[in-house]
């Protein structure tokens, strides 16, 4: 059977298919190591075309000065068109990342399609904003009649924008890059993660479908090298990255030179918080089902379980209870609650932090190795250490694996030093019979999102992104199209 979309065997710019020129690369699942197909691979050459295209789109096309409502409703067919392709898209999912499917329909399809209609949303009530009139002094003459002035603020799209994406919610992750370059009127590259070109590459057939102007959305294949080139080339203005910490600090690096925007989504060392009046049996049932969402692979997991000392055993005891039950194996089963990892180095990196945990002095409650009676893919335990300290190099570096460690505590104020002592900022979480207490204690916390006792809040429409090194720049909300725009203010006066 063919994977859907995974018969795309070219890749997208300057409106058209071209014909790969550095070959192809063949995409596994990791779940069965079977080769589902070879994907193309851009050559420079192709990169460099892909960026003319959008520079020529941006300079003299018709998508920057089409009027906001007109982008919304490109936008919109757009939505609309993945919308029907939602089981599609699920389907190829699962093949690509190995994301069991019951998670795979609802946060890797369902959730990034109702984000991108959000934002449809926000992009047609955007408007201009006026300042309030100011009076100026006479520069030429102190003391003389001063002027009065008003100020209009206009939001231009800020340009080209090269987008590189991480593996892990490769759909999400190419939607929230598209969606709100798009609305703003900008025009870009995008660069998926090569082990999951597919999902990235069905955004150009959508593009066909709806008859997007050429050179608007340019999708181009490839590893590092063409990543590069998306972050030197003085054609493009903005480079929006969504990916690991380290190539986020060397993307930066690689921008410099040319001074382009940079807007980063990256790793995190998440906490949840598990007060002492906490429900500890759904604390800790929640926690081990969190840590096997994809495998572990969610930049805002919690993966650090601070709990508090009278709760520990308890907590330790019911998470390696549910972790045992979590069905592993092939994620297109529906019944399968958790996939393989992505690749057999990431599994090998998982493997290498357990074993640094057991030295340290970290000791297994659950897991630790490979599933029994699978023989292909990539599989690996729901794995949870208890007497971990956070100085350990399992609580502070980011395994990107369904590794969870628990961290005793005593105070309120201790919890959070420990939460706030790790150099991610991404997310966090607590649970608490004080909602209000628990709500003082999210303020406290250096991380851009704070779930309070398993809320979700109105998802959709809040900006999250990092403090510290998870990031600069916010994604979603009603800001959203603000990392795609200039401001500019336009002044004058008014009457005399
Ligand atoms: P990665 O950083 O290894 O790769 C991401 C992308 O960068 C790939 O497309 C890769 O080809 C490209 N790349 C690598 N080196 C490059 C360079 N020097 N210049 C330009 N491009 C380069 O990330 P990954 O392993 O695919 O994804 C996992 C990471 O992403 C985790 O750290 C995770 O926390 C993070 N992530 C963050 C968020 C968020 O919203 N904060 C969301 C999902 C994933």
């Amino acid at each position: 059977m063919t994977i859907p979309f995974t018969d795309i065997s070219q890749v997208y710019y300057d409106g058209a298919w071209h014909d790969p020129q550095a070959g192809t690369e063949p995409v596994v699942n990791p779940a069965t190591e079977e080769v589902i197909a070879a994907a193309p691979v851009a050559s420079a050459q192709q990169v460099d075309a892909a960026i003319a295209a959008a520079r020529e789109a941006f300079d003299h096309g018709p998508w920057p000065r089409m009027s906001r409502g007109e982008r919304a409703d490109m936008v919109e067919k757009m939505a609309r068109a993945l919308r029907a392709k939602h089981a599609q898209i699920a389907q190829l999912i699962v093949a690509e990342v190995g994301c069991a499917a019951c998670i795979t329909h609802l946060m890797q399809v369902d959730n990034p399609l109702r984000l991108l209609e959000t934002a449809i949303g926000h992009a047609r009530r955007e408007q201009s904003e006026r300042l309030p009139i100011d009076i100026t002094p006479n520069p030429f003459a102190p003391g003389g009649p001063r002027s009065i002035g008003g100020t209009t603020v206009v939001r231009e799209p800020l340009g080209v924008v090269s987008a590189i994406t991480g593996y892990n919610f490769p759909f999400l992750l190419n939607l929230a890059k598209i969606g709100p370059a798009l609305l703003a009127g900008c025009t870009l590259v995008l660069k998926p993660s090569p082990f999951t070109p597919f999902s990235a590459l069905l955004f150009a057939q959508v593009a066909e479908e709806i008859g997007l102007p050429a050179g608007v959305l340019n999708i181009v294949t490839g590893g590092i090298d063409e990543g590069q080139l998306l972050c030197t080339d003085e054609r493009v203005d903005m480079v929006t990255f969504t990916g690991s910490e380290g190539v986020g600090a060397q993307i930066m690096a690689q921008a410099a030179p040319t001074l382009k925007k940079v807007h980063l989504e990256l790793g995190g060392k998440s906490a949840l918080i598990v007060r002492e009046d906490a429900d500890v049996q759904s604390a800790a049932a929640m926690a081990a089902t969190v840590i096997s969402i994809n495998a572990g692979q969610g930049c805002a997991i919690p993966t650090r379980f601070l709990v508090h000392e009278n709760l520990r055993p308890a907590f330790a005891a019911t998470a390696a209870a549910v972790a045992g039950k979590i069905a592993i194996g092939n994620p297109a089963d529906p019944a399968i609650g958790m996939g393989p990892l992505i690749r057999e180095s990431q599994r090998s990196k998982v493997e290498h932090f357990i074993e640094l945990g057991c030295s340290a002095g970290a000791r297994l409650v659950c897991g630790g190795g490979r599933p029994a009676g699978l023989d292909k893919g990539f599989f690996t335990e729901v794995t949870v250490f208890d007497d971990v300290t956070n100085d350990m190099v399992i609580a502070q570096e980011e395994i990107f694996g369904p590794v969870g460690c628990i961290i005793g505590f005593s105070t309120d104020e201790e919890a959070i030093r420990i939460a706030n002592d790790s150099r991610y900022g991404l997310n966090g979480a607590i649970q608490t019979a004080d909602a209000a207490k628990g709500y003082e204690m999210a303020l406290q916390i250096r991380a851009g999102s704070v779930s309070l006792n398993g809320g979700t809040g109105t998802m959709s429409d809040a900006p999250i992104g990092g403090y510290k090194r998870s990031g600069i720049g916010r994604e979603y909300g009603p800001g959203w199209l603000r990392e795609y725009q200039h401001e500019k203010s336009i002044f004058y006066p008014i009457g005399k």
